[in-house]
């Protein structure tokens, strides 16, 4: 496996590029065994390009990953994006992009980040009411996370069934008897937040993200 650096539309970012790569070899193993299935086929090369023109953080397409330059040139302190975007790299999911089921693939991309690479001081804060499962990223890792320690290794599960394209919400009742919504409700009663409160009730996308485009790109945050 390679990891190469092309920073040759962004001169400032040599000695960062080098940081991200030798934290992308040391991580790519790890990450490969923390997501691993049966069909999972580890790329032989992950191409990581430093774009001029591209004003987002990061993202992955296929075996490509994409910093903007402008982002990193001011925040060289977070590689844990760039492990991220190569989590999404190793997901190659199959499904879990649709409107309904996108978190799953972010959640699980900031799981990875958050409760394996970064240090335990940056864990995503606990959830408050005002979150939901299906914003994604650090609030949908939190809540894996959760259900995972007590119907372990239900993220195995998860991640098998996005990568093999046939991810469903019903695997929650399936190998746990509860619904998605009801492990929400549970974590939010042991969180002492109320219970009662419907999705309609909450923000469910709150980057302004076009869904449409995570079928294609996988945007970090
Ligand atoms: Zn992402």
């Amino acid at each position: 496996m390679e990891i190469i650096i092309d920073t040759s539309d962004a001169p400032g970012l040599v000695n960062f590029g080098q940081v991200v790569k030798s934290t992308l070899v040391e991580w790519f193993d790890r990450v490969g065994d923390i997501l691993e299935s049966p069909t999972y086929t580890p790329p032989s090369q992950i191409n990581v390009y430093f774009d001029p023109n591209y004003d987002g953080v990061a993202y992955a397409s296929g075996n490509n990953i994409v910093g903007s330059v402008d982002y990193y040139l001011t925040h060289q302190d977070d590689i844990g994006s760039m492990v991220h975007e190569m989590a999404h790299v190793i997901q190659s999911y199959r499904s879990c992009y649709t409107n309904d089921d996108w978190y799953i693939t972010e959640g699980i991309a900031d799981w990875v980040r958050f409760f394996h690479y970064e240090p335990a001081s940056n864990r995503p804060p606990k959830p408050g009411s005002d979150n939901h499962y299906s914003q994604g990223y650090r609030v949908t890792a939190y809540f894996l996370d959760w259900v995972n320690a007590r119907y372990n290794p239900m993220i195995y599960w998860i991640n098998k069934d996005c990568r093999e394209g046939t991810y469903n919400h019903q695997i929650f009742d399936r190998l746990t008897g509860k619904s998605i919504d009801q492990h929400w409700q549970e974590m939010l009663a042991s969180l002492g937040l109320p219970t009662d409160l419907k999705p309609s009730d909450f923000e469910k996308d709150p980057y302004g993200y076009d869904h449409k485009l995570r079928h294609k790109i996988l945007h970090s945050h």
